[in-house]
């Protein structure tokens, strides 16, 4: 669910409602362009421009000096031609220019856009810009390559907002809440405890994910010396980086090149990046660009003519039309190949069509079948579509190598989304071991997991490990610290930690693709704000302070990264190989789950190894398998090279809210 902007959006607007809409039907029968859909193509000699507007009576291209103000230096009729295009060429070197188009329909100019297909804007994204994008490639880049990355079941994600992770003061970094944030190595909070690029080396992760860092409208631009926030949910032009993350909004190369220093940085680290992308809908509805284009076209619609809104912002896109499929294919394809992006996560993914998602899918495996993708399964509101044609979670074991985030293994652990101080497995309370064994497979289907007695899990939905995100906490709703503070508000600081490590061994103990949300591995907080997509930094800056006051939990936290990627047992990545390999240990108490990864697993070093997770307050027995055992995680401590003691089969105690992990 995402509800940021239901608070501060106006209602629907009524517009639609004057218009009837033509149907699903006549918005098919506008022509397409054959080839290349591109608005601008730049060269010294001359510049070409082109639309797609099959309902427009006249487009008139616009040139301005400047991304904002002014009057045009120029403004061209376009020609009409084949595919619904409309066509100008400008002769010229055009370089360092703007441009805008305003297209008629039904006897009214709609009014400025930079097109659906900017790809270089001015100030606030309101002008496309015209230039050579050769000339944005930081030096080396030609060089650039992606990690290795043999299997998706490797993977471990970092969800991080460019200002919560370096816009605190102590920081140490120069280029604070920018997307430069990511290209400093070498620095420090105040402290001397590593931050930024070095930090996220130390703990040991495979993928970054950016939250949104296309264009989008809520953070002025103009006025980035006033206090301003916002996660980035609401899209102004998806093809160019988003200005306030840049040094320089006002020159559209700036922010250009440092979007690719930042992921050429991170690469050299070998650490990958994963794009958040947001489809599913657009900031405003009147006027935005889709529909200063072709008006209609791209969104979806109730019955009665009136914009569709499953993304609770106002309206939903739709995927399922011809030119809007075309329009995500070629836009993830664009992030791949200009700015060499790993990886995508579909905000409300269940609000686009299987289809289009394939159709995602099979364009990225041409270019690298190790980009990965994953995406919220569900939708805010019930899309126009039929359920059963949207890449919903229930439907996710219909698409191939296309991952969702559990929400039942995360609200197994902390509790449900729409109740903060309601906790679950961590709180104690029992009836959710189910839920937890459900997450800790990854999702597939296996022998012991019990679907009828969890209490949200309707079904084993994913045929693989790889399609299930296993987190706890995410940007959505209260941090992982908050949550724990929420349910459990009489605990001490000590206990809230032990439960903190617990959550964190449960998800990267999962055969899922663990997430981590940016400074849950140093207990950040949001104070305890649920949702806080436009809170200021005070509430979403991660403290590094604390890196030093938790350093216990961050230690243990990159004590079970570098088990699991040391230990192919804890990825196999294959739901036979989790059947065949994956048992839960039987008569466990209530708020136990303890399970085997037995018959050495993938080759693994360690052949047999017991994982037992305790949420009760008191210590629990548990019947360890026959043998010899070498503890690895005792007591909140983890030590993943080197054994902590032995213990033998049989009965063996668990302290209370702690995981012991043990192998032969
Ligand atoms: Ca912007």
């Amino acid at each position: 669910m995402k509800l940021k902007h239901l608070l501060i959006l106006p209602a629907l607007s009524v517009m639609g409602c004057q218009d009837v809409q033509p149907s699903q039907d006549e918005y098919d029968k506008y022509p397409v362009p054959e080839g290349e859909w591109e608005e601008m193509n730049y060269a010294p000699a001359g510049t070409k421009f082109a639309l797609w507007a099959p309902s427009a009576e006249e487009v008139s291209l616009k040139l301005y000096a400047e991304g904002l103000g002014g009057e045009p230096v120029q403004v061209l009729p376009m020609k009409e031609a084949d595919g619904g295009m409309w066509r100008a060429e400008v002769s010229g070197d055009l370089n360092g220019q703007f441009y805008t188009f305003d297209v008629k329909v039904d006897g009214a100019w709609l009014g400025d856009t930079p097109g659906v297909w900017a790809k270089a804007v001015g100030v606030n994204g309101d002008r496309a810009a015209i230039l050579d994008l050769d000339m944005t490639d930081p030096e080396g880049w030609d060089k650039d390559v992606r990690p290795e990355l043999k299997s998706f079941a490797d993977i471990i994600i970092y969800e991080m907002h460019h200002r919560d992770f370096s816009i605190d003061s102590l920081s140490g970094i120069a280029h604070r809440g920018k997307f430069l944030a990511l290209t400093e190595e070498g620095t420090t909070s105040a402290r001397g405890q590593k931050t930024g690029i070095d930090h996220l080396k130390e703990l040991g992760v495979t993928h970054v994910h950016i939250l949104p860092s296309f264009d989008y409208s809520s953070v002025d631009e103009t006025r980035l010396d006033q206090p301003q926030y916002n996660w980035g949910y609401d899209p102004k032009n998806y093809n160019a980086p988003e200005g306030s993350y840049s040094t320089n909004p006002y020159d559209p190369a700036t922010r250009i090149r440092e979007f690719k220093q930042m992921v050429m940085a991170l690469h050299r680290a070998g650490i990958r990046v994963v794009m958040d992308v947001v489809y599913n809908h657009t900031a405003v509805t009147e006027g935005s660009n889709f529909e200063r284009t072709v008006p209609g076209y791209f969104y979806r619609h109730k019955p009665d003519g009136t914009f569709a809104d499953a993304s609770g912002c106002g309206n939903e896109t739709a995927s399922e039309r011809t030119m809007m499929r075309r329009y995500m294919v070629e836009s993830v394809k664009y992030w791949v190949e200009e700015y060499h992006v790993d990886g995508f996560r579909f905000d409300l993914m269940g609000i686009h069509d299987l289809g289009t998602m394939r159709a995602i899918r099979q364009a990225l495996d041409e270019i690298d079948p190790t980009i990965y993708v994953y995406g919220e399964g569900w939708a805010a509101g019930a899309p126009q579509l039929p359920e059963d044609s949207l890449a919903m979670k229930n439907n996710i074991d219909r698409l191939s190598r296309i991952a969702a985030f559990s929400d039942e293994f995360r609200d197994s652990l902390r509790g449900p989304f729409g109740n903060d101080a309601q906790g679950a497995f961590l709180a104690g309370l029992k009836g959710h071991e189910a839920g937890i064994r459900f997450g800790l497979a990854g999702g597939v289907e296996h022998p012991q997991v019990n679907l009828s007695e969890a209490r949200r899990t309707p079904k084993f939905w994913a045929n693989e490990p790889t399609q299930f995100i296993s987190y706890v906490s995410c940007h959505d709703d209260m941090c992982l610290a908050d949550r724990l503070k929420a349910t459990l508000p009489d605990v001490d600081v000590a206990v809230r930690k032990a439960l903190h490590k617990l959550a964190e061994t449960a998800v990267l103990t999962s055969q899922g693709v663990p997430f981590i949300f940016a400074g849950d591995e140093v207990m950040r907080d949001k104070q305890g704000v649920h949702n806080s997509y436009n809170s200021p930094d005070s509430i979403n800056a991660i403290r590094w302070e604390l890196k030093r006051e938790n350093r216990d939990v961050f230690d243990y936290v990159c004590g079970l990264v570098k088990m699991r990627r040391a230990h192919p047992a804890f990825r196999l990545g294959d739901a036979g190989l989790v059947r065949e390999h994956l048992e839960f240990l039987p008569d466990t108490e209530d708020n136990v789950v303890a399970f085997r990864l037995k018959g050495q697993p993938a080759g693994d070093a360690w052949k047999d190894i017991t994982v037992i997770l305790n949420a009760r307050d008191r210590a629990t027995q548990v019947s360890l398998p026959a043998g010899t055992w070498q503890v690895v995680c005792r007591d909140g401590r983890i030590s993943p090279n080197k054994s902590l003691g032995t213990v033998q089969g049989g009965p063996v105690s668990v302290a209370p809210r702690s995981a012991l992990i043990v192998h032969q």
